[in-house]
């Protein structure tokens, strides 16, 4: 996967930097994060009028924003981007309900990394109840995040093996398919090329309508 800013990624996907009312960050990885900061400054110096905006995610959510900002563009712009966005933040926790935009969501605890709060996510829109597992292994919660879920984005990072520390690998998500057959899969944050059958394989600018 290239890890092109996300000034370019979004629109390239047809959606403005304007559009999100919304951010939900599962962890504190780069990959997961480093693009909120191109949003965030590509928001304010592109778009003169613009929605506030509030990002949920896990506790720490704050102050690893505020550090984000001040190694990316500084202190004085994080000031500058933060106001003007009205930014909000809200912590949240394992078993949390929160709104996003007018749906209902709720965040589960996943197991992925240490020392790190991570956490997963369902979201009810227009009668579709769609879950994140952001990373993740096996676990309780992700089967229950699996379970509360009609519509499911998982990873998939090892295709040949098991699935090893930290991470999903096909077994584990043939194994959660076989065991939520009314949830459609569709697979992200994918190791490799591999395709799994009954699943929807996500790509760049991949656009989905739900339900599938
Ligand atoms: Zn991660």
């Amino acid at each position: 996967m290239r890890r092109i800013p996300l000034t370019v990624h979004l629109p390239k996907a047809g959606v403005s930097l304007d559009e999100p009312r919304a951010v939900m960050l599962s962890h504190f990885h780069a990959d997961h994060t480093f693009g909120i900061a191109w949003l965030i400054l590509g928001r304010v110096l592109h778009h003169e009028e613009s929605p506030p905006l509030k990002v949920f995610g896990p506790t720490g959510t704050t102050s690893y924003l505020e550090r984000l900002l001040d190694f990316a563009w500084g202190e004085e712009m994080r000031h500058y981007s933060w106001e003007r966005l009205q930014l909000t933040v809200h912590e949240l926790s394992g078993g949390d309900a929160f709104e996003v935009d007018g749906s209902r969501a709720r965040a589960y605890r996943m197991r992925h990394a240490s020392r790190l709060d991570c956490l997963g996510f369902t979201m009810v829109r227009d009668g579709v109840r769609l879950g994140y597992s952001g990373d993740a292994e096996m676990s309780d919660e992700l089967e229950a995040l699996v379970a509360a879920s009609d519509h499911m984005i998982t990873e998939m990072t090892y295709d040949e093996e098991a699935g090893g520390s930290m991470h999903l690998g096909r077994k584990d998500v043939e194994g959660l398919m076989e065991r939520h057959p009314s949830t459609r899969f569709i697979i992200t944050h994918r190791g490799s090329n591999g395709s799994v059958s009954g699943a929807v394989m996500a790509r760049d600018f991949l656009t989905l309508h739900l339900p599938l």
